[in-house]
């Protein structure tokens, strides 16, 4: 470390700590009267989010929770999510979001590794939670959170509910001052092998991503912005990467939140019309339900705008969602990485660019953002060329990077080999500072020497009028080491065969796209693709099921 000057600060100074309470407190400055709303269940505006943030505090407090315990919660999108997103961190607490899409196994792994103390949890995954109650450390209290008022049978035993010891708590609660550094939240990633991993963040890291998220999204001149007159609703989940860390900025700048349940493409579309919702995030394939729904033609989406993430953006799928009116960009990121590391930029006067340039630019993986210091590299750690073309591993550093994972020495190091984070995202970027994600370092396709983007494909596929869904792998061949494979789902009613496929992609090879050696020879037709828990492609069990 450079020896620079460092002034002692007066006796009475006070050093700020960046504390998620300071999110919630500039809630109420600009827009209070803004609403938070539930379903068709409740609403209310900020300044009841507060007092409700200030009761839960005590309703922890109450039941035994302690600055540095951990609180398990299995919860759909909603407004007690939001809740406990401010009343457990700004307790000194860790919010441990759980992702009960995991298999009960992996549900119990997690919560016996990350220690919980107490668990708050929605009735519906009550029957997850009896499956693995035995082997759960966590033995008590558990708090109920129902829609309907609905109690579980008696055999499994509550602490409370909920609303019920909302109403009795007080709502006066000083949040305390800590150090910056506690940790805020954690939460639980799978890999290709091994148990999940925690990573997990602290309230500097998670304050510092909501200033970099707010500025992005509203400082620079590009479509898709995010500003205080927006509507947002979330379609990522919240225990996922705290659904992208979009509603700590959001509350920050007090706009009105829409808070959607369970994922039902119904209530999605209802409460994108009545609430008039103008922002959101979520991964390709949940943007590819909504607009593939027979509903979707008969409504005005020209005020949405959305960030995908968790995956490229196929080109066929931003295509069809511009045809909707949709502003539709690319974010990039990891769980790793809080998560927000890139955003895609298109200016607003370029929106009178032709659709195809649009699209070109609207799924490239974006520029990084404030204070986001991101490059491709080659194996010993050197920077590449930004000349377009040139791919290599993406390594970051930035002020909200996962430090370690939890209780698991050696995975922590190899995530950060010669200090920075590897993303084990290969990539190339342009002069203009543009990254394109070409593929996991674990999917890219080598054919005869050559490397195959196995993302690039599925995106030239994704543009065939009959492909409503691809997802290409390599398979073994013991001529050219691997190949592409593509499994493909069509459009309702549509028809394409193999050889269509294959004739439409010679076009990109006529073109200098692809090479020809890219054109997958073998590809299957199937009702869908195997998805993640967290709704995305998912590579590795292509590969097991259909044993390429
Ligand atoms: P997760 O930790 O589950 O959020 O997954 C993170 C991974 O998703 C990244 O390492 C990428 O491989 C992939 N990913 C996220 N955003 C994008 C994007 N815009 N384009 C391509 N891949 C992405």
């Amino acid at each position: 470390m450079t020896k620079t000057k460092i002034l002692p600060p007066t006796d009475e100074a006070f050093a700020y700590p960046l504390l998620i309470k300071r999110i919630l407190n500039d809630s109420l400055k600009y827009h209070p009267e803004n609403e938070i709303v539930y379903r068709d269940i409740s609403r209310y505006n900020y300044f009841d989010l507060n007092k409700r943030v200030r009761k839960l505090a005590n309703v922890l407090r109450v039941l035994g929770i302690k600055a540095g315990d951990t609180v398990a919660v299995l919860e759909y999108d909603s407004t007690r999510y939001l809740e406990l997103f401010f009343a457990v961190p700004m307790m000194g607490a860790v919010l441990h979001t759980v992702n009960y899409r995991l298999s009960p196994d992996q549900v119990l792994y997690t919560m016996n590794h990350a220690e919980d103390k107490i668990v708050f949890t929605n009735m519906d995954f009550i029957p997850l939670l009896k499956g693995i109650k035995k082997k759960l450390k966590v033995k008590a209290p558990c708090v109920l959170m129902s829609d309907t008022g609905s109690r579980p049978d008696q055999d499994f035993v509550i602490s409370g509910y909920y609303e019920e010891l909302m109403k009795q708590a007080s709502d006066q609660y000083d949040f305390p001052d800590f150090d910056e550094n506690s940790v805020a939240t954690m939460f639980y990633t799978t890999g290709t092998t091994g148990n999940p991993k925690a990573v997990y963040f602290t309230h500097r890291q998670l304050v510092l991503h909501t200033l970099s998220g707010a500025l992005v999204f509203g400082g620079y001149d590009s479509v898709c912005r995010f500003r205080s007159n927006d509507v947002y609703m979330p379609i990522t989940p919240m225990f996922h990467v705290h659904a992208w860390g979009v509603p700590y900025i959001a509350t920050l700048l007090g706009v009105k939140q829409v808070y959607p349940g369970r994922y039902e493409p119904e209530m999605l579309l209802r409460l994108l019309l009545t609430e008039k919702v103008t922002f959101s995030h979520c991964v390709p394939t949940i943007l590819h339900m909504l607009v593939s729904s027979p509903v979707v033609k008969a409504i005005d989406l020209s005020h949405w705008k959305v960030v995908i993430g968790g995956a490229a953006l196929p080109a066929g799928l931003a295509k069809a969602a511009l045809d909707l009116g949709i502003d539709v960009i690319t974010g990039y990121g990891m769980s790793e990485t809080c998560p927000i590391l890139s955003i895609t930029y298109l200016n607003e006067k370029d929106k009178d660019m032709d659709i195809d340039q649009q699209v070109a630019v609207r799924t490239k993986t974006g520029v990084p953002i404030p204070l986001v210091d991101m490059k491709v590299v080659d194996e010993q750690l050197n920077e590449l060329p930004k000349d377009g073309d040139s791919v290599g591993e993406i390594v970051v550093r930035s002020p909200w990077l996962t430090q370690a994972y939890f209780k698991e020495e050696e995975r922590s190091k190899e995530l950060w080999v010669g200090g920075y984070l590897h993303t084990g995202d290969v990539a190339s970027v342009d002069e203009k500072n543009f990254f394109k994600i070409t593929d996991r370092i674990k999917d890219v396709i080598k054919t005869g020497g050559e490397w195959i983007s196995s993302l690039e494909l599925e995106g030239l596929i994704s543009q065939h009028e009959a492909v409503a869904e691809v997802a290409v792998v390599g398979i073994h061949d013991d001529r050219w080491s691997e190949r592409p494979y593509a499994l493909v789902v069509l459009v309702e009613d549509a028809k394409a065969t193999a050889a269509d496929l294959q004739k439409f992609l010679k076009k990109f090879v006529d073109n200098g796209t692809i090479n020809k050696w890219a054109i997958p020879s073998q590809f299957d037709f199937v009702e869908a693709i195997p998805k993640t828990s967290v709704g995305k492609i998912d590579k590795k069990r292509i590969r097991a099921e259909y044993k390429v």
